[in-house]
C-alpha cells in the first residue's frame, strides 16, 4: 500500500481526539512530502540533525514533534521551531529547553517520558521520580516550557496483556497528576502512547497521541 493509502486508512480508524504523529525518521523528505500531500501535518523525528535538515526543505505549516532521546547540546538546534518534545527524561533537559525557548521568545510544549516497560534500555522517569520532580517544580521556575502530558513506550513483546498493563499504569499516573499537581491546568491533557504494533491497545487505554512509523512509511533502513 502507498503512503497516501496508509495515512487515509489510519486516520479513518483513529477515534476523534487521537492525534496521529507520523514518525518519519530515516525516511527521505519525498516520503514526508507524500504524507503531507495526503493531508498529514504532524510529524515525529528522533534525531536533531535529521529533523533540522527536513524542516528546512519541507512546508512551513508542518508541526514537528521530537520523540527520541535528546541530548542537551542539541536542544538549541530545534528550539526555533519544534512544536512538542515528547522525550523529556531529566530535569537538566527540561531546564535546557526552557533556556533555549527563552532565547527565541517561545514557549515549548513538552511531555515527560515515563519508564513503564520491563526493558532496561528504555528511557524515562519512574513514576516516583516523576512525582518527585513535579512536586519540586513551581510553574514560575520554567516559564518557557509547558508540560502538556506524559509519554511512554510499552515493552516490545507479543504479550498483549503485558502491553495493556504497562499502558494502564501510564494512564493511572496521568490521571493522578491531572487530579493533583495539574488540577485545573487545561494544557495537561496529552498521553502519548502507541506505535505501529501496539497502538490499538494504547487507544483502549486512553492514548491521545499515537506515534506511528512503519505502518505508514514501511520498514526503516538503518
Ligand atoms: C520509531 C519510534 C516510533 C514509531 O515506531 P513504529 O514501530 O515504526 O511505528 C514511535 N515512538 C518512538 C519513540 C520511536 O522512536
Amino acid at each position: 500500500m502507498s503512503i497516501t493509502e496508509n495515512i487515509t486508512r489510519l486516520k479513518a480508524s483513529l477515534p476523534a481526539g487521537v492525534t496521529l504523529v507520523a514518525v518519519s525518521k530515516f525516511h527521505p523528505a519525498e516520503a514526508l512530502q507524500e504524507a503531507y500531500n495526503a493531508g498529514q501535518r504532524v510529524f515525529g523525528e528522533s534525531r536533531a540533525q535529521e529533523l533540522t535538515a527536513k524542516q528546512k526543505v519541507l512546508p512551513g505549516d508542518i508541526e514537528w514533534h521530537f520523540i527520541g532521546p535528546l541530548q542537551s547540546n542539541k536542544v538549541k538546534d530545534i528550539a526555533p521551531f519544534i512544536h512538542m518534545i515528547h522525550s523529556i527524561d531529566s530535569l537538566k533537559l527540561l531546564q535546557e529547553v526552557d533556556k533555549q525557548a527563552a532565547k527565541h521568545n517561545r514557549i515549548i510544549r513538552v511531555l515527560l517520558e515515563i519508564h513503564v516497560a520491563q526493558e532496561e534500555a528504555k528511557h524515562g522517569f519512574s513514576p516516583d521520580e516523576c512525582r518527585e520532580l513535579l512536586h519540586g517544580l513551581s510553574p514560575e521556575t520554567l516559564p518557557h516550557i509547558r508540560i502538556c502530558g506524559l509519554m511512554g513506550m510499552a515493552t516490545n513483546t507479543d504479550d498483549t496483556v503485558q502491553i495493556q498493563n504497562e499502558f494502564h499504569k501510564l494512564h493511572e499516573l496521568f490521571s493522578e497528576l491531572k487530579n493533583s499537581v495539574f488540577k485545573g491546568d487545561e494544557y495537561f491533557r496529552e498521553l502519548s502512547m502507541g506505535m505501529s504494533h501496539d497502538y490499538p491497545v494504547a487507544i483502549r487505554e486512553g492514548s491521545t497521541m499515537v506515534r506511528i512509523g512503519t505502518s505508514i512509511f514501511g520498514e526503516r533502513e538503518y
